[in-house]
């Protein structure tokens, strides 16, 4: 499942390759033909990512919006390309890029009254801009005033957009906190601390493609296999305290962490 991070490549894709012109959009499998219809042709104005959600905005006032879910992906080409293979849901293209979308969750054309909506639910992404800090502030609020635990809200894509197992596990090794921790248990310095590092987690996410959360790594240009300090290091010990790493499963999501340090 991808996270956040990943989305925000596609939008920046479609943002450098696509924007700003009259584009194609059809549907080789079939299966997206009637939607693809009302946005044939029009001006793609720009690709926005909030959590694991893209919306294509057009500019007829709709939106594509999509979800790659678990199976959904992306193959982008620099040119337009006859041939399709496997069952290509959605293409996007120019005679100079495209892009082909396999296997999504949801993928279908939505009004701007919907976009609202859609918006209104989901909660702050990090990877937006926030110079007012009223993203992070509702991030805090959110966690701030919940019983659930703190490793269930990072998952809750109402109070935290686009982070997934991966970050959740890291954001909580690094700020030293037990995933079993309630949200109203903890204090302000600690919430808004997790949204900064997801912040800057993110930002490496995006720039180098993979989830690299380990402190010594995030400013190297190298990409290492062993990232992360507890995400699928179970029964290993752990990189700070002499514990060791613990697998459990929340919610019918694995969670990685270390009881030895994360109080
Ligand atoms: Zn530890």
């Amino acid at each position: 499942m991808p996270e956040g991070h990943s989305v925000q490549r596609t939008a920046n894709w479609f943002n450098k390759n696509l924007a700003k012109q009259k584009i194609k959009v059809d549907s080789p499998q079939g299966r997206f033909s009637a939607e693809a219809k009302l946005v044939n042709n029009r001006t793609f104005l720009k690709a926005r990512a909030i959590g694991k959600q893209l919306f294509l905005d057009f500019d007829n006032g709709l939106s594509v919006r999509i979800h790659l879910g678990i199976y959904g992906k992306w193959r982008y080409y620099g040119k337009a390309e006859k041939d399709v293979v496997g069952q290509v849901r959605a293409r996007f293209y120019t005679s100079k890029a495209m892009a082909d979308l396999r296997g999504p969750s949801v993928c279908e054309v939505i009004d701007s009254q919907q976009v609202k909506l859609l918006e209104k639910k989901l909660g702050p992404d990090p990877t937006n801009p926030d110079p007012k800090k009223i993203n992070q502030a509702r991030f805090v609020e959110r966690v701030m005033k919940s019983k659930s635990a703190i490793g269930l809200l990072l998952m809750n894509q109402s109070v935290l957009s686009g982070v997934g197992n991966v970050y959740r596990a890291e954001l909580l090794f690094r700020a030293k906190i037990s995933p079993h921790r309630a949200g109203d248990s903890l204090t302000q310095k600690q919430v808004v601390n997790l949204w900064q590092d997801s912040v800057a987690l993110m930002k490496v996410g995006i720039a180098k493609g993979v989830m690299v959360t380990r402190q010594e790594q995030l400013s190297s240009s190298k990409i290492h296999d062993e990232r992360n300090y507890v995400y699928k290091r179970e029964g290993l010990k752990c990189l700070r305290c002499k514990g060791t790493v613990v697998l459990e499963v929340m919610a019918s999501r694995k969670l990685y962490w270390c009881p030895g340090c994360q109080k």
